[in-house]
């Protein structure tokens, strides 16, 4: 993508509104615009950030059996009467009227309307277990929406809903769905710490939260110290299961396990969110099976989220410095940020435009600043920006047939051939 020609309308200003690194990093980024209060605007770049996620998440969903599906987000109340939930559920839930004076909401979760397609399909015990997930809007009317996308009103939530014939199938279900969460968070180049939760307005009494160590993040989490030392490969449910980790309310400091000394207290961005609640709905909805004994099985349920546009926030707020945001190579908008040092110089520009081609030729997804701009202000905006990978054609390029590469992160550069440059980032980009 020539940025000449892209929608990228990066902010040198810092926006008073914004309280927070993520929240600050993608306005000025040109990421997201507010369109009013909680309600964004994804822009191109945001929205490529947060298909890479949604992608990440689904193929994770895939892999361990998942189906997805999209429901509608406009409900009719109806449904969530069945539940019990259309009372219960509060100033949260966005409520209105079509033309025809039925009552409608916009739907802030979905466990109604997934009974609902089960109940219609399912008849017999031998159609479970079955999971079934997606990926779409949600509306809640927070109070305070704030931080930008991290407490939106309206967003963008993966939730799945597990459907089995007993309790052991469901704690199955709800374990296979624990380790999944576990890989995807890695391969968003986060650590997620999974804590006892609290159930919340859904219900329940088995449930975790993830959680991502931020000094920002709205939840206190409680953990032992373990954790710290624990490298990827050790965060399975296994190793998990004997040691502690709460959120908030759930912590209780006269029944904790954990000696003072080995607990550690941190502030957490929840980015995902699992429950067992049992025939809650399966019940209140009359969602019954047919045993193999011809009896009628009320199935148990779990569900399961994931905050995929708070996690565009999250990593962000893991992963920046003062310049700006620092993709990890998972979800980086464009794999190399390509800049030409003299776009009015005729022979460099030439280069610039010919290293885009070689590139592109490879597999690359390239972001190519080929604007007449300072060399300061390219620089700056392509920190900003945070690709992994930047590239400099210039005088050097003419003369010495040599760019220059940087690594974002580590803010280490090297003089490299052309023929050089293109092996090493093959090397290092996962196309
Ligand atoms: P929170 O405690 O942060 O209000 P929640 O417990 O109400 O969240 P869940 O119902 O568990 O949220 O939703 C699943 C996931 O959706 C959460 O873990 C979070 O990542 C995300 N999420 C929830 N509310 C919002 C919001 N207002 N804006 C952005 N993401 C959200
Ligand atoms: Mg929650």
């Amino acid at each position: 993508m020539r940025l000449s020609q892209y929608f990228l309308p990066t902010l040198k200003e810092t926006p008073s509104e914004a309280q927070i690194a993520s929240h600050r990093l993608m306005l000025r980024a040109g990421m997201i615009n507010q369109t009013t209060s909680g309600i964004y605007t994804w822009l191109p770049l945001g929205l490529k950030v947060l298909q890479k996620i949604e992608n990440i998440v689904a193929e994770e969903q895939n892999r361990i059996g998942c189906h997805r599906v999209l429901m509608p987000t406009l409900q009719p109340a109806s449904l969530w009467q069945e539940s019990g939930r259309y009372e219960a559920y509060g100033k949260e839930m966005l409520r209105f009227k079509d033309r025809h004076d039925r009552e409608m909401l916009y739907s802030p979760t979905n466990e109604e309307v997934i009974t609902d397609i089960v109940r219609q399909y399912v008849k017999s015990y031998r159609a479970l277990p079955q999971i079934l997930y997606q990926i779409g809007w949600k509306f809640r009317d927070e109070i305070r929406p704030r931080f930008g996308v991290m407490r939106g009103r309206e967003f963008f939530m993966k939730d799945g809903y597990s459907f089995d014939i007993d309790y052991e199938g469901a704690k199955a279900s709800y374990e296979k769905i624990f380790q999944s969460y576990l890989t995807t968070f890695r391969r968003l180049g986060l650590t997620a710490i999974p804590v006892q939760a609290d159930s919340g307005a859904i219900g329940g009494n088995l449930s975790h939260e993830f959680q991502i160590v931020a000094p920002t993040g709205e939840s206190t989490i409680y953990y032992d110290e373990d954790y710290d030392q624990l490298s990827d490969q050790d965060m399975t449910l296994e190793r998990l299961r004997n040691m502690y980790a709460a959120a908030d309310e759930k912590h209780d400091p006269f029944q904790c396990p954990i000696p003072q000394e080995r607990l550690k207290t941190a502030r957490g961005i929840e980015v995902g969110h699992i429950f067992y609640f049992g025939t809650k709905y399966s019940k209140a909805m009359n969602l019954t099976v047919q045993g193999p004994k011809g009896e009628l099985i009320i199935p148990e349920m779990g569900s399961y989220g994931i905050g995929v546009s708070r996690l565009v926030g999250a990593i962000i707020e893991a992963s920046h410095d003062d310049n700006g945001i620092i993709w990890p190579d998972s979800v980086t908008p464009f794999h190399v940020g390509l800049i030409s040092a003299k776009a009015d110089d005729a022979q460099v520009e030439a280069a610039a435009t010919a290293l885009y081609q070689q590139l592109a030729t490879r597999g690359f997804d390239v972001l190519y600043d080929d604007r007449s701009e300072r060399i300061g202000v390219k620089f700056a905006d392509m920190d900003l920006i945070g690709l992994p990978w930047q590239i400099v054609v210039g005088n050097k390029t003419i003369e010495h047939n040599t760019v220059e590469l940087k690594n974002r992160r580590t803010g280490e550069r090297q003089d490299l051939s052309i023929e050089a440059c293109l092996t090493y980032l093959q090397k290092h980009i996962d196309v």
